[in-house]
């Protein structure tokens, strides 16, 4: 038994909740796997999203070029040159100041005194459009093939310039060693020398993206110096800028302001350049439309643009607010907006944690459930292993009591038989006893061998009962008068309260009086000392009529631990060793179910005084 539930708890239990922990373990990933798929999912959105914009930029910058060329198109631009600023500014919405100036540095437009604009952009320009001061500049070199003047040789840089540019070129070169600086290395056409400018120091972003740098306790300072800005301006003139270039884009910041310009040479006058700085509200009205979610994604993100102070510019859900410093993802748009961001926020930033949540509970649920099945059944399993074995062992007691319930009567006839047969006994009252030993002991084989062949057949089913109407008190007569000189002869009290009146019931006779004769059996092998046997049958009206057979005695009793299980087969209250009476443990079985097998039942109680009571209930019938 000890070995089949250690094989149980090794093979079985053990490995199951092995498992269960196992699963319990991957459940505590489940939030971390949920977030990062959605990051994913997110830092995609922004990456398009970002592109798109850049690309957008560079189809203004195209439709500036464009705007450029058809002014000039059947004009000297050495004329349209000086009216530049307002002639673009009525074809153009984007444009806020149009400037045209010479590579060698003079501003032809705007005029100074034209208007505010015009004023302000040339006191903030002059230094730098005139090549007399480098700028740090964003240069988005790289966001679409800008064509180059077929003849290099029209850029015509002054000596100073040429000399300066070297210089630039040289220190970049020496830097490059140690650390690369981004926009070099962005640069389109790296080789030329004329894209290489003096390098800047990179910048902290403003926003710190939650998938980059997630809350894990760092301060704000930390945080910032890990999340360093892509974007890095370079020092630069303008004629560098724009070097064999036909047209460009750069973005500056002036007075912590973004300026972002386009610019455009003709080939027929390489030598003007044609410019714009543009009105930003309108190129941000613009962007407007390109800041959408999916519809896949619109209940769950707001996406937002971000101007370098990381206030949001344009958000794509006008009811949404939160820390928009941390984004769950962001991506700077590049050189052309710089250090402008799109950033993507959860709407529902607990979805995760929920989620999770659910799906712990769940598989927690579901894991509880299968160990507390796997508990149940183990035991379950274990229990019917108990029951079977304990029946394997009353099989075998159940063999060796009934071999020696044969043996027993089987030699007391032999013996007797053999001393009549001899006729060493003279005297008629001892061959008279020897006899009725011989008979008494043949009834008690019968009745095993009865027991033995009925019990067989009903646990086969194959127990046929013949039903016929007859007088229940009748056939308890037959079976206590059959049984009284046995009973007698032992020295036994037997009182039989039979009802004066009869009692019809539907029934097997001999089935019946084979439970009156087990009863009395039983009653005669556990009195004791105490040899008193009474049999009662009457008639009771309540709760329905019926007939109450009672056989008691003033014997042993039942021991209070055995209780109903005196009738499970080759069940025995008092084993053979221990109390000398020889049994089956078929008796009891063999009378309860031919007792229900004719609707009634057969059970125990204690008898009042001492000894047992066995009752048994049957229906009256009706004819
Ligand atoms: P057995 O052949 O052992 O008597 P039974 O099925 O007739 O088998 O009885 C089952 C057990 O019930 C007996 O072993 C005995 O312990 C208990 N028992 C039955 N009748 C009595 C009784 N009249 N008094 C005390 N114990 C009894």
């Amino acid at each position: 038994m000890k070995k089949i539930a250690l094989v149980f708890v090794i093979a079985v239990l053990l490995p199951s909740l092995v498992l269960a922990w196992l699963a319990v373990r991957s459940l505590r990933d489940q939030q971390f796997l949920l977030e990062r798929q959605q990051s994913l999912l997110c830092q995609r959105v922004t990456d398009a999203l970002a592109t798109d914009i850049a690309s957008h930029l560079a189809q203004a910058q195209q439709e500036f070029s464009a705007q450029v060329e058809a002014l000039a198109a059947d004009r000297d631009p050495r004329l349209i040159a000086a009216q530049f600023d307002e002639q673009l500014r009525r074809r153009w919405p984007l444009a806020e100041v149009g400037f045209c100036v010479t590579l060698s540095g003079k501003i032809l437009s705007p005029s100074a005194t034209a208007r505010d604009e015009s004023k302000f952009f040339v006191t903030d320009n002059s230094a730098f459009l005139g090549n007399r001061a480098p700028a740090e500049v964003y240069n988005p070199a790289n966001l679409r093939q800008s064509p180059q003047l077929a003849n290099s040789d029209s850029l015509a840089l002054a000596p100073k310039q040429k000399a300066e540019f070297s210089l630039a070129s040289k220190s970049v070169r020496e830097d490059a060693t140690g650390h690369l600086n981004p926009s070099t290395v962005n640069n389109r056409n790296p080789s030329s020398e004329s894209q290489n400018y003096s390098k800047s120091k990179s910048q902290t972003r403003k926003v710190s993206p939650q998938n980059i740098l997630p809350d894990t306790g760092k301060d704000a300072t930390e945080r910032e110096e890990i999340n360093l800005s892509k974007i890095v301006p370079a020092e630069a003139e303008f004629a560098q800028i724009v070097g064999d270039n036909v047209d460009g884009m750069l973005a500056r910041f002036l007075q912590n302001k973004l300026r972002l310009m386009f610019w455009h040479r003709l080939q027929r006058e390489p030598d003007l350049v044609f410019g714009a700085q543009l009105d930003l509200k309108r190129v941000v009205e613009n962007l407007r439309p390109l800041v959408q979610a999916d519809a896949g994604l619109r209940d769950e993100i707001c996406l937002a643009l971000l101007d370098d102070n990381a206030k949001p510019v344009i958000v794509s859900r006008a009811d949404f607010h939160a820390n928009w410093k941390r984004p769950f993802t962001a991506t700077e748009i590049g050189e052309a907006l710089p250090h402008w961001e799109i950033g993507a926020y959860l709407i529902n930033p607990a979805q995760f944690t929920a989620a999770a949540r659910t799906a712990k509970l769940t598989l927690g649920l579901i894991i509880a459930l299968l160990v507390l099945t796997i508990g149940i059944g183990g035991g379950l399993i274990v229990r019917s292993l108990n029951a079977e074995l304990k029946l394997a062992r009353q099989k075998t007691d159940f063999v060796s009591n009934v071999s020696h319930e044969l043996k027993t009567p089987l030699t007391s006839i032999r013996m007797f038989s053999e001393l009549l047969a001899e006729g060493r006994v003279t005297e008629s009252a001892k061959q008279k006893s020897y006899l009725h030993i011989i008979s008494a002991e043949a009834s008690r084989l019968t009745r095993l061998i009865n027991n033995v062949l009925d019990f067989s057949r009903l646990e086969s089913g194959e127990k046929k009962y013949h039903f016929q109407s007859c007088d229940l008190v009748e056939v308890v007569r037959t079976a206590t008068e059959m049984f009284r000189p046995h009973l007698e002869a032992g020295g036994f009290k037997f009182d039989c309260a039979l009802s004066e009146t009869k009692i019809p019931v539907r029934g097997d006779a001999d089935a019946l009086s084979q439970i009156i004769v087990n009863l009395l059996s039983n009653a005669e092998k556990y009195s004791g000392e105490r040899k008193e046997i009474s049999v009662e049958v009457s008639q009771k009206q309540t709760p329905l009529p019926h007939a109450e057979i009672k056989v008691s005695d003033r014997g042993l009793g039942v021991p209070r631990s055995s209780g109903e299980k005196i009738f499970e087969k080759f069940y025995r209250a008092h084993d053979s060793l221990s109390s000398g009476v020889q049994g089956s443990g078929l008796g009891l079985t063999i009378a309860r179910q031919i007792a229900r097998a004719h609707g009634g039942e057969l059970s125990y109680e204690p008898r009042e005084g001492g000894g047992s009571c066995f009752t048994f209930r049957m229906p009256i019938s009706a004819g």
